[in-house]
Order: structure tokens, then sequence, then C-alpha cells
């Protein structure tokens, strides 16, 4: 390994750890699609169950926002975007290697879960979609990975039920159980390792429920999920 970089290398993002002075690694972005009914149908799919599918964030400094714990923390509006929206989400820390993981096995591979935000440039990732093309000018923008402290699965346990929500400005626009997920964290678990091999570091945002919807500058949102750490942040 020749760390002699001609340029300056980019900087590993650390998120967080409750209970912690050291923070945790992140290394790969894995998304899941359409993974609660309820916002599959507000998107036009008919929720069957389907395999899941997966799409992937950046894991730069300037894509990944780590939001501390009692902090607001502001997120630049993106351009080329009328229609920027909030997808709150369950994010899975994977804590050991592992590639095509039974879903029995899955939990040993949890490192621990924070409360993350999918941001999303609806208008471009529905005309890529309209299209067939990819969905990352959609997706993968610069700050569109707000991620709050981790909470290892040896505080918190495993979290396979639990309310998820979001307010914009005090008001609750997303509000749903994480036993609604279509595939629970095991099973994403289990699919995504038969496609990749899994390593510590890797992050898995679970999917969005119903609700999704755009903001504003100036707008503040906060999110929560059952037994972790809250998150706000305040659009630019
Ligand atoms: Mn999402």
């Amino acid at each position: 390994m020749n760390d002699n970089f001609i340029i300056p290398a980019q900087r590993i993002v650390g998120l967080p750890v409750n209970g912690s002075e050291a923070s945790f690694p992140v290394r790969r972005i894995y998304c899941v699609g359409r993974n609660y009914a309820a916002h599959a149908r507000e998107m036009g799919f008919d929720p069957e169950r389907e395999p899941p599918f997966f799409f992937c964030k950046p894991n730069d400094a300037e894509s990944v926002v780590p939001v501390p714990a009692g902090a607001s923390v502001a997120l630049p509006y993106p351009p080329r975007t009328e229609n920027y929206h909030y997808e709150i989400e369950l994010v899975v820390a994977i804590g050991k290697t592992g590639r095509d993981i039974a879903p029995e096995d899955a939990a040993g591979h949890i490192f621990g879960y924070a409360v993350g935000l999918d941001m999303t440039r609806r208008d471009l990732q529905m005309r890529m979609r309209e299209q067939g093309r990819p969905w990352e000018i959609g997706k993968a923008f610069d700050y569109s990975a707000p991620i709050g402290p981790i909470t290892r699965v040896a505080d918190c346990g495993l979290l396979e039920a639990g309310a998820i929500a979001l307010s914009v400005d005090g008001k609750t626009v997303q509000s749903s159980d994480l036993a609604k997920l279509i595939w629970n964290v095991s099973e994403t678990i289990a699919q995504l390792s038969t496609l990749f091999e899994l390593r510590p570091g890797d992050l898995i945002m679970t999917g969005t429920p119903e609700g999704v919807g755009a903001v504003r500058p100036g707008q503040r949102m906060v999110g929560t999920v059952d037994g972790l750490t809250p998150i706000e942040v305040e659009v630019l």
C-alpha cells in the first residue's frame, strides 16, 4: 500500500458512536428501494413482495453529513431541483464481514443502528426512472445522507419493531413502524450479501415509510426511531 498520494486523499467519514470516544468509519452506503408497502403505493407501485432492490450513495465527506446528538446541522439545498424530498430511514451499521449470510445469522453482522435521511432530488430521480436510467443524480448528490450517532446493538437490542417518524417545522409528516418493513433487516442483509460482500463500516439505509415530501430552505426536520438518538437538520 502506497500512502504517498500525489493529490490530497479524501478522508474517511466517521459517525459518532454513543458511549464511545471512537467513531464508526463509513465504508459503503447501500440503500433499499420501496421497502414499506404504503410508500411503494405512493410512488405508483403495487407493493408485491418482490425481491428488494438496492442503490448506493457516495461515502465521501461531501455526501455524508454526520449529525451529532443534540445538534442541529445545516443541510445545503442542492442544485438543479425544485422537489427536494426527505425520506426518514433506519440505518443499519455493519460490524462483521460476510457474504451469502443466512437471515438467521444476519443479526451477528450488525454493529448498531442510526437514524438517517435519504435526501432525494425527486424530480431528477423520476425523470431518470421514466427513462430507465440510473438514479444517481436523484439520490447520490452532495450532502444527501445526513446520519445520526450510532447506537450499538449491545445497547439497544435488535430493532425489529418500533416507531419511525419525521417532523418538518414541528408537524409530523412521516409516521410508521419498523415492523412494517416489507423486507426486515435480517432479510435485507441476507439479500444484499448475495450481491456484495458486506464489510465492517458498511451502512444500509433500509427504506422509508409513506409520507415523503418536499422541504424548502429554512425548514427544520427532526427524525426519530424508537430507541435511537434523534437527528435534527435545517435546510439552508
Ligand atoms: Mn430511501
